[in-house]
């Protein structure tokens, strides 16, 4: 369809350099014409600059200005909930297989853009290169595969058994209506999209409101969706940071939400909307803590590599982050040395650099959480790698700091239970495996889980016990991280999730959609 370069998992380990050269080339031109624009609400197809205006830095280097946004209050949320109202008779009244057309132009779209929102994305969340094109190629990826699934069951229409022999009767899942969706910062373009094309392939229109801290990627989002034809109101962006999320759950015009993001603000939302004037639902991802269990027979350095991944990728901001590991007393020396070696040799820095594995993490908040751990961990543990604010040059325009290792804290410490959502990684050692897979469970999150053996007993014992909707072998790119459309299924267990089926696997689109039998005589 078009000759620009793919970037998948399974290719990661070969040549890069045209998409590097490529990459370098927009990275440039977004600088210079994309950044420092102002970006109004897009609703109805028209832009609506009502609110007050905020200025978004970058996290690389405060002084880079991403743009300007309005904070969406309660008169311009009503106002995106009647254009996504006005919108759906008709997108939803459409044949699906038309709306799967439209989608994936918008698909093809954000095929067309990727070298565009891969670097927006590296500079507004201070991604790496190879994070932010992973993103841009997981979006698209997205698109196509909850489309697909639209096909694969026939846009959710079956005729069921009769009754009687002149009865004719049929089942099919139907749009809720209008959607919102809520949109964290950390992977801005995938899991945006992800969670609105599948309400969109459902046949609901949508409002969607991107993280305050990624409103940039959330308009360029907006802008392929327009580029590629979307109708007027069926998808329409509000920005503004938890005041405006919180504006659209007072909505009582929406019909559902989806939302990615914090343990606290999804419950929060589930409680509210639960007490609004009918049942609705809420898609909800919720963070994690992700423990990985290193066996006593594990490969010592693909567990090492894999769990540097895990935990500092992304700065540890990821759902999915590895932030805790239970080593086998056994191999606890070979596998911490090689933790730290590997830890240690990490590249920080502005993401724009080729050589760069670690950004800086996104904003002052973090920061002081990163400094209150550390002391934490200095006075109740031992901290092995870390625990720093880098400073000088280009660290002092952001908050960079070092990938943290810690060991020794007592097992119910708040450091080994608590999502934190930074590079902060905690050793445990174990003599039982299963014992330390029953205390990993004992932790509130279940949304990936990670074991390294070689001994298929002990592969086993972990498939069989570990309580979390992705559970990873032997994984080298990143011990928990790294779920791909249509190839794992990135569903919260426990306070991981709300609604038991997760994104990205087959169960996902449904959700978006409820059910109605018809029988006629
Ligand atoms: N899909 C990403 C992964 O599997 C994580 C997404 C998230 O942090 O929510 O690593």
């Amino acid at each position: 369809q078009n000759a620009l370069p793919r970037v998948t998992y399974s290719n990661i380990q070969a040549d890069f350099s045209g998409v590097h050269d490529l990459l370098d080339t927009v990275i440039a031109k977004v600088r210079a014409e994309v950044l420092g624009k102002a970006w109004p609400h897009r609703i109805g197809g028209e832009d609506v600059a009502a609110g007050d205006i905020y200025d978004a830095v970058s996290p690389i280097d405060n002084r880079i200005l991403l743009g300007r946004f309005h904070r969406a209050d309660a008169a311009v949320v009503d106002r995106a909930v009647a254009a996504a109202r006005a919108a759906q008779k008709s997108w939803g009244a459409m044949p699906w297989q038309d709306r799967l057309v439209a989608i994936r132009h918008f698909a093809d779209q954000l095929e067309n853009e990727k070298f565009q929102l891969a670097a927006a994305c590296l500079i507004e969340v201070g991604k790496s290169r190879l994070e932010a094109m992973g993103e841009a190629e997981e979006a698209i990826d997205l698109v196509r595969y909850y489309a697909s699934q639209m096909e694969e069951n026939n846009g959710f229409v079956r005729p069921l058994q009769r009754a009687f022999d002149n009865e004719e009767t049929s089942d099919r899942l139907r749009p809720y209506g209008v959607f919102g969706v809520i949109a964290p910062f950390n992977f801005p373009l995938a899991l945006s999209v992800g969670m609105l094309s599948s309400a969109l392939i459902a046949g609901n229109t949508v409002v969607y409101k991107p993280s305050e801290f990624a409103g940039l990627t959330g308009a360029l989002i907006m802008r392929a969706a327009d580029a590629a034809g979307l109708p007027a109101g069926v998808l329409n962006m509000i920005c503004g940071d938890g005041s405006a999320g919180q504006a659209m759950i007072d909505h009582q015009g929406f019909d559902g939400f989806a939302f990615t993001g914090s343990h606290k603000v999804g419950s929060d939302m589930l409680r509210k909307v639960a007490s609004g004037v009918f049942n609705r639902p809420v898609i909800a991802e919720m963070g994690g803590k992700n423990p990985t269990y290193v066996a006593a027979s594990a490969d010592v350095e693909r567990a090492a590599q894999g769990m540097m991944r895990s935990a500092f990728g992304l700065q540890g901001q990821k759902c999915s982050a590895g932030s805790k590991v239970y080593v086998h007393t056994s191999i606890r020396e070979a596998f911490v040395e090689r933790l730290v070696a590997l830890t240690k040799s990490i590249r920080i820095g502005d993401p724009s650099g080729r050589d760069i594995f670690m950004g800086p993490i996104i904003n002052e908040t973090a920061f002081r959480r990163f400094e209150q751990a550390s002391v934490d961990a200095a006075r109740d543990g031992r901290i092995l790698a870390g625990g720093n604010r880098l400073t000088g040059g280009i660290y002092d325009h952001g908050f960079y700091i070092e990938p943290t290792i810690v060991d020794s804290l007592p097992a119910d410490h708040p450091l080994n239970r608590d999502e934190l959502f930074l590079p902060f990684l905690t050793v445990q050692v174990f003599d039982d495996l299963e014992a330390a897979i029953a205390d990993g469970n004992a932790i509130a999150y279940g949304l990936t889980a990670g074991c390294y053996a070689s001994d298929q007993a002990e592969i086993d014992l972990f498939l069989d016990r570990a309580q979390a909707g992705a559970l990873y072998v032997n994984r080298a790119s990143g011990a928990t991280t790294g779920a791909w459309p249509g190839i794992q299924t990135f569903c919260g267990w426990k306070g991981s999730g709300l609604s038991g089926k997760g994104g990205l696997g087959p169960f996902y689109l449904p959700q978006f959609m409820r059910e109605q039998s018809h029988t006629i005589w």
